[in-house]
C-alpha cells in the first residue's frame, strides 16, 4: 500500500528523532521463514524508552501496529501489512540487578540473555538454549522447551500500557499457558524481571548449553528457513508424531515442505511464499483431523490476510 506523503512527513518529523522510520519494507527480510509481503511503515526504535512516544504518535495518527522481535515465530501474509511494524532491532541494555531481581530488556536477544546471566554468575537459563529471537518475544510466547519456559523464572514484566505509560506488573504461573503469556491488552513488553539461581558452576552450565544447542542442530532442519515448531502439542500427544503418522514427512506445497528431519517443522525449501506455508498448515491440520479427530492449533502467529 502506498502512503500519502503528508503522513510520511509527519512520521519522519516526529518519530524520526527517536527511531529509524522507513516505508514499504519487505518483511521477508525480518522473518525467519523468509516469507511475507511489505510493511507500509517500518519503525525501529532507538531504545526501549522511545516506545511510549512511538505508540502514542501512531494512536494519534490512527495507525495500527504490530511489534516484532526476531520474527522467529511469524507467518506474515504475502499481501503485506498496511499498517506499522515496530521492530526491536537494537540489542537491549545489559542484564542488570534491580530490586533483588535481574532485569532484561525485551530488546535483548535470548542468546545474550543466556551469556549475560552466566557472566554474572547465574544459572536457570538452559531451557532457552538455541531458541531464537528476543527476550520480549520469548516472554510474549512463554517460549521454552521440555526443560522449562519463561514463566518459570519471570516475576514481573515492564510494559507500555494502553495509556502509553511505563508500568511494572507482577506476573505468576496463572498468567501463562502453554506458549502464551496473558499480558494486559494493547500493552507491549519493555522487559522482564527474572529470579535466577546464583551458581558457582557457570562454566559447566555453559558447556551443557553448548551441548543442548548441538543436539538441537542435529534434530532440527537448521539448514532451511523455518519458524520452529508450527503446531502446539495437543494434550497427551506430540504434534510431530501426529503429522508423521499421517505420512506427511516431506509433503510439499509450492516451496514449503514438512521437514523430513522433524515433522513439526515446515521449512521454506525453495522460494516458498507465505501462502504455500499457510496452505500446507491447513493440509496438515485436515489430515490430522481426518485420521485422529484431533484439532491442531498453530504455535506460529499467522498475521495478515490469507485467502
Ligand atoms: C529454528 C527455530 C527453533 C525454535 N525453537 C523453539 C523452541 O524450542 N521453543 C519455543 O518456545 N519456540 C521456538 N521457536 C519459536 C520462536 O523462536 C519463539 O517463539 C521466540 O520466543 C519468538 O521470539 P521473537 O523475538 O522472534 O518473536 P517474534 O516472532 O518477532 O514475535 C512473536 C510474537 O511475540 C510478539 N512480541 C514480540 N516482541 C514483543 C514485545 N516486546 N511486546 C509484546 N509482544 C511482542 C509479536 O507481536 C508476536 O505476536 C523456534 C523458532 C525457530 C526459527
Amino acid at each position: 500500500m502506498s502512503l500519502n506523503s503528508e503522513l510520511k512527513n509527519i512520521l519522519l518529523n516526529t518519530l524520526g528523532k527517536i527511531s529509524t522510520v522507513r516505508f514499504d519494507v519487505p518483511l521477508s527480510e525480518h522473518t525467519t521463514f523468509r516469507t511475507g509481503g511489505r510493511a507500509s511503515i517500518f519503525i525501529e526504535p532507538d531504545e526501549e524508552e522511545s516506545l511510549p512516544e512511538i505508540l502514542r504518535t501512531l494512536h494519534e495518527l490512527k495507525t495500527d501496529f504490530l511489534i516484532i522481535g526476531g520474527g522467529s515465530n511469524l507467518l506474515i501474509s504475502d499481501e503485506g501489512l498496511d499498517y506499522a511494524v515496530i521492530k526491536i532491532s537494537k540489542e537491549g541494555k545489559k542484564l542488570e540487578k534491580k530490586e533483588n531481581l535481574l532485569y532484561a530488556s525485551a530488546f535483548m536477544s535470548k542468546e545474550n540473555f543466556i551469556s549475560e546471566a552466566l557472566r554474572l554468575g547465574y544459572g536457570g537459563v538452559s531451557f532457552t538454549a538455541g531458541v531464537p529471537g528476543s527476550v520480549g518475544g520469548g516472554i510474549f510466547m512463554n517460549a521454552g522447551t521440555f526443560m522449562g519456559c519463561f514463566i518459570d523464572i519471570l516475576k514481573k514484566i515492564r510494559i507500555v500500557n494502553s495509556d502509553y505509560e511505563i508500568e511494572d506488573i507482577e506476573i505468576s504461573k496463572e498468567d501463562s499457558n502453554y506458549r502464551k503469556m496473558n499480558i494486559p491488552e494493547k500493552s507491549i513488553i519493555l522487559g522482564g524481571f527474572f529470579e535466577l539461581p546464583a551458581s558457582a558452576e557457570t562454566a559447566a552450565i555453559g558447556k551443557e548449553i553448548d551441548e543442548i544447542i548441538k543436539d538441537r542442530w542435529s534434530k532440527h532442519p537448521m539448514e532451511f528457513p523455518s519458524a520452529g515448531s508450527v503446531f502446539k502439542n495437543p494434550e497427551g500427544h506430540s504434534a510431530w508424531k501426529l503429522v508423521n503418522d499421517c505420512g506427511l514427512k516431506g509433503y510439499t506445497i509450492g516451496g514449503a515442505m514438512v521437514s523430513e528431519k522433524h515433522t513439526n517443522f515446515i521449512i521454506n525449501k525453495e522460494n516458498a511464499t507465505s501462502s504455500d506455508v499457510f496452505n500446507l498448515i491447513n493440509h496438515v491440520k485436515k489430515c490430522v483431523m481426518d485420521k485422529f479427530s484431533i484439532s491442531l492449533e498453530t504455535e506460529v502467529k499467522i498475521i495478515g490476510n490469507f485467502n
